[in-house]
C-alpha cells in the first residue's frame, strides 16, 4: 500500500515530460517532481526527494543561487546554468493546468553561450491564442534575467503544431487540426451563426488559426455573415478535396458557397453532403475549427460527431423560461457523445435605453444551467441593432467593433474557449497512461481526482473485439494462457472522448473504452516499481 500513497501524493504522468536535453543531470528519485500536487504535497516531497527542482514552495531567487555554484555570480558549467534556468522558470505557473511550465513541458532549445552569460530558449504553448502568452514571456523573461550570472536572455514564443489529441482513422482533410468546436442550440433563430462566427473571429483576434464550418445545409447563413472576395469553393482537380474560401484570414466551408443555393434534400442526403463538405476540404493547419451546427439534436448531429472528433460544445439559447429545456436538450444530447459543454450563450438577454437595462424576456435561466449542468460559464449577449445588421453587412461585430462592449463578451468567451480546450486536451491525454516504474496502467476519473490501476495482461485478457472474442458465438478466442503475465502496453492514446487505443509488442491494436476499463478488476496493492521489484527477487 505504501507504493499506491506515495503516487497519490504524487501523480507523475500529469507530466508532460520535459525534453530529454532539459532533464536535470540529477537522477530523479521516483515521485520526486510532483505536477498537479497541491502545495502541501509538493513541500513534503521536497522534503525528502530533489530540494533543487521542488519549484513552489514559496522561494524564488534563492532556489537559483543555492543549486548555482555558490560563487554568487557564476556558475561552473552548461549543465549547471541549464538548472538554475529550469528551476527559476519552474515558478511560472500554468494558470489552467495549475503546473508549472517546466512541468508542463513548454520549455525547448535551452541553451547557454559559452560565456556562460547567454540564455536563450523558446517557450512552447499549447496554443497561440493561449490568454496569458504575454505574461508568461514577460515572467520568463524576469526570472531568468534575475540569476545572478545572467546578462541576456533571448525568449522566443511559439505554439505547438496543430494536431488532434486522437489516434485513430481521421479523415485526411481533419488530420491537422487541433480543436474542434460545435455550437449549437436546439432551435433557429436563437443567434447561434452569429456566436458562431463572431467567436471564430474572436479566436483569429487572439492568434490562432481558425475555421468555420456552417453545417446548415438548410439555411446556411455565413454568406451572408462574412464578406470572402472569393464567394465559390475550389475543387483541387489532382487531390480531389474542397479548398475553403477565406474572408480576413479565417477559411470558411459553406453549403451556401457551393453554388447550388439552398438545398432541398432529405435527411439522409443531408448527413451525405455535410460529411463530404467537412472530411473532404482540405482544411491544413488549424488551431480551431468552428462548426455552426444545424438546429436541433437529430440525425445529422450524429453524423457531424461521428464524423469529427468534437473537442467541446457552446450551447446557445435566449432568456425564456422554455428555452431552459432546449438547453437541458441539448446538453444531454453531447453528453451521450461524451462532448463536454462548456459554455452556455444566452443571447438577447437585454438592451439599455434611456439610461436603463430593460430585460424583454425576463432574466434567464442561466443560473439554474449552472447548477444543474454544472457548466461553468455563462455569457449574456445584449440584443444590439449592431449585432443584427452585422449580419447583413458581411462584417462580424467583433471585427467591425473590436472595442466595443460586445466584442469584450465574445473577448471572455474565446478565452474561456481556449482554457477549456487546452484542459479538455490534458485530461484526456492522460486519462489513461502506462506507468513503467510500477508496470501498472493508471486510469485517471475525469473531474476528479480519483484514479486506479490495472494489470496491463488484465486489460488485454478482457479485449472484446472480434480478434479476441467471436462475434457470433461469444467464444472466448484469446485464452488466459495465451496472454503474457509480464505483457506491457507499447503505446496508449485516446480515441475520442470515450475510449483508448492501446498498442501492444506483437502489433495488436486494443480499443478499449472508458466504461470496459471501469468494469475491470483493479489492483488494490501496486506492485513495487519494477529495480526494487528486482532487487529484492
Ligand atoms: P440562428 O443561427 O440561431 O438561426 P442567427 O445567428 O442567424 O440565428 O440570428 C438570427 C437573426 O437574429 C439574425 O438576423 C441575426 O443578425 C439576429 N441576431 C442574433 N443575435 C442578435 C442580437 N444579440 N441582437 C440583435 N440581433 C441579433
Amino acid at each position: 500500500m505504501a507504493a499506491m500513497r506515495t503516487l497519490h501524493t504524487a501523480p507523475a504522468s500529469f507530466i508532460v515530460t520535459p525534453a530529454p536535453h532539459l532533464v536535470s543531470p540529477t537522477p530523479t528519485p521516483r515521485g520526486a517532481l510532483p505536477a498537479k500536487a497541491p502545495p502541501a504535497a509538493a513541500a513534503t516531497i521536497q522534503s525528502h526527494a530533489r530540494p533543487p527542482l521542488s519549484p513552489r514552495v514559496g522561494r524564488r531567487r534563492p532556489c537559483a543561487r543555492a543549486a548555482s555554484s555558490g560563487a554568487g555570480a557564476v556558475v561552473a558549467s552548461v549543465e549547471d546554468a541549464k538548472r538554475d534556468v529550469l528551476i527559476a522558470l519552474s515558478q511560472i505557473i500554468d494558470p489552467d493546468f495549475g503546473t508549472d511550465i517546466v512541468s508542463c513541458g513548454f520549455i525547448k532549445d535551452l541553451e547557454i553561450s559559452e560565456t556562460l552569460e547567454e540564455v536563450s530558449f523558446r517557450v512552447e504553448l499549447t496554443t497561440p491564442a493561449c490568454p496569458v502568452k504575454d505574461m508568461f514571456e514577460e515572467k520568463a523573461n524576469e526570472v531568468v534575467a534575475a540569476l545572478p550570472w545572467v546578462k541576456k536572455v533571448n525568449v522566443t514564443m511559439s505554439a505547438q503544431p496543430a494536431q488532434p489529441v486522437y489516434a485513430g482513422d481521421l479523415p485526411e482533410g481533419l488530420k491537422k487540426i487541433s480543436n474542434i468546436i460545435a455550437v449549437s442550440s436546439c432551435k433557429g433563430g436563437v443567434g447561434k451563426s452569429t456566436v458562431a462566427v463572431n467567436l471564430a473571429y474572436t479566436l483569429a483576434g487572439m492568434g490562432a488559426r481558425v475555421g468555420i464550418f456552417d453545417a446548415d445545409v438548410f439555411g446556411p447563413s455565413l454568406p451572408n455573415m462574412v464578406s470572402p472576395v472569393n464567394r465559390l469553393l475550389v475543387v483541387n482537380p489532382e487531390s480531389k478535396s474542397i479548398l475553403p474560401t477565406e474572408y480576413l484570414g479565417v477559411k470558411l466551408v459553406s453549403f451556401g458557397f457551393a453554388g447550388q443555393g439552398r438545398a432541398i434534400m432529405r435527411g439522409p442526403m443531408v448527413s451525405g453532403v455535410i460529411n463530404q463538405l467537412l472530411t473532404t476540404t482540405d482544411w491544413g493547419e488549424l488551431d480551431y475549427l468552428v462548426i455552426d451546427m444545424p438546429p436541433g439534436t437529430g440525425d445529422i448531429h450524429l453524423t457531424l460527431c461521428q464524423v469529427a472528433p468534437l473537442t467541446a460544445a457552446v450551447i446557445v439559447t435566449t432568456p425564456q423560461k422554455l428555452a431552459f429545456i432546449d438547453v437541458a436538450k441539448g446538453v444531454r444530447m453531447f453528453s451521450k457523445l461524451k462532448v463536454p459543454c462548456v459554455a452556455v450563450v444566452e443571447n438577447m438577454c437585454y438592451f439599455d435605453a434611456d439610461e436603463k437595462r430593460y430585460y424583454p424576456f425576463g432574466k434567464g435561466s442561466g443560473t439554474q444551467v449552472v447548477q444543474q449542468f454544472g457548466i461553468p460559464n455563462l455569457f449574456d449577449l445584449p440584443i444590439r441593432t449592431t449585432l443584427s445588421s452585422s449580419g447583413d453587412t458581411g462584417i462580424p461585430e467583433v471585427v467591425s467593433d473590436p472595442q466595443g462592449d460586445v466584442a469584450k463578451i465574445f473577448q471572455n468567451l474565446g478565452v474561456c474557449v481556449v482554457q477549456q480546450c487546452a484542459k479538455i486536451r490534458q485530461q484526456v491525454s492522460t486519462a489513461v497512461s502506462y506507468d513503467r516504474s510500477i508496470r501498472a496502467i493508471r486510469v485517471k476519473v475525469p473531474d476528479s481526482d480519483e484514479e486506479f490501476f490495472l494489470h496491463p495482461a488484465t486489460v488485454r485478457r478482457n479485449d472484446r473485439s472480434a480478434q479476441s472474442v467471436d462475434e457470433w458465438t461469444g467464444e472466448q478466442k484469446v485464452q488466459y494462457g495465451d496472454v503474457p503475465e509480464d505483457i506491457e502496453p507499447e503505446e496508449i492514446r485516446p480515441m475520442g472522448n470515450y475510449a483508448v487505443s492501446i498498442t501492444w509488442p506483437d502489433g495488436f491494436s486494443q480499443i478499449a473504452p472508458y466504461d470496459q476499463l471501469d468494469m475491470l478488476e483493479r489492483l488494490v496493492d501496486v506492485p513495487l516499481p519494477a529495480t526494487a521489484a528486482v532487487a529484492s527477487s
